[in-house]
């Protein structure tokens, strides 16, 4: 190709050269479909809702796996409780941990010797662990993978998204973001990197008040149905503000919770 800049990142073309950038699935997996959970900006509960979705995926009675790729911010395994670290046999091949209910879950936190050690690297370095998390580590036979992006849409998560075979992605927002401007951004990545918008969750959207089950907007009234319509996503939800996702996070114990995304789910 003539006009060919070699700058995969900002060519919408499915060429060679860009299949290339695209990890090399393990022999021992076969992952049906995966769904990449983005954000603007960390904080915004990107995690809880990859865990979320792939409890409902997993309660459904899909074979469920969580890859998290929010490298330098991944807080799956706490949310499940994990204390254990990958294993494996012979330095190459990594096997996943296992949440109670049978979620498998890789996360450089399951390498690192104590949870609290930074992640102090490079983007390039970062893409290349969550290559290695689709390459070496033996997912075996997985219904749905969601994958827990890091956030924003700068060089890191651009690299890991072309390093995978996202199918889809969630974009999650929570109220006070510029909600229209975070859907925006997500939409034009995912069109630049030739992925769809599988749907959109505004998180912490509202609280119910525990003691007359009034609904407070905290935030002001959802533009999310709206937002929604202009960019022709029809699959939307609101979580509210709970203090007990709070908690059951907090103690490692989300399979524990209520919240059920089966309605996101069942349009994925
Ligand atoms: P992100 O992955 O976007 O950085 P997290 O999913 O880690 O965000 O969420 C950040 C914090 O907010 C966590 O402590 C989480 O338990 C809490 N949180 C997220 N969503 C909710 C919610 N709907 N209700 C209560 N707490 C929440």
């Amino acid at each position: 190709m003539s006009e060919c800049s070699h700058d995969c990142s900002n060519c919408s073309k499915d060429c060679a050269e860009k299949k290339d950038l695209k990890a090399k699935l393990n022999e021992f997996s076969k992952v049906k479909k995966v769904i990449g959970i983005v954000s603007g900006k960390g904080g915004v509960g990107k995690s809880l809702v990859t865990s979320l979705l792939a409890i409902t995926a997993n309660k459904l009675g899909y074979k469920t796996a969580i890859l998290d790729a929010d490298i330098t911010g991944p807080s799956i395994p706490k949310m499940f409780g994990i204390t254990e670290k990958a294993y494996t046999e012979d330095g190459k091949n990594i096997y996943p941990a296992k949440s109670i209910n049978g979620i498998k879950v890789m996360s450089v936190n399951l390498l690192l010797e104590n949870d609290s050690d930074p992640v102090i690297w490079r983007g390039p370095v970062i893409a290349g662990v969550v290559k290695q998390f689709w390459t070496d580590v033996i997912w075996e036979d997985v219904d749905y993978m969601f994958v827990d992006m890091p956030p924003g849409t700068g060089d890191v998560p651009l690299t890991v998204f072309q390093s995978l075979p996202v199918d889809g992605i969630i974009v999650v927002t929570s109220p006070q973001q510029l909600v229209s401007m975070i859907v925006g951004k997500a939409a034009k990545m995912a069109k630049l990197m030739n992925i769809k918008i599988d749907g959109i969750v505004e998180n912490m959207a509202y609280f119910k008040c525990p003691d007359c089950n009034k609904i407070v907007n905290i935030f002001g009234e959802s533009k999310l149905e709206e937002i929604a319509k202009e960019y022709g996503i029809e699959n939307y939800l609101r979580i509210p503000f709970d203090t007990e996702i709070a908690s059951l996070s907090d103690q490692g114990k989300i399979e524990d919770t209520k919240v059920d995304l089966t309605e996101i789910f069942n349009k994925l």
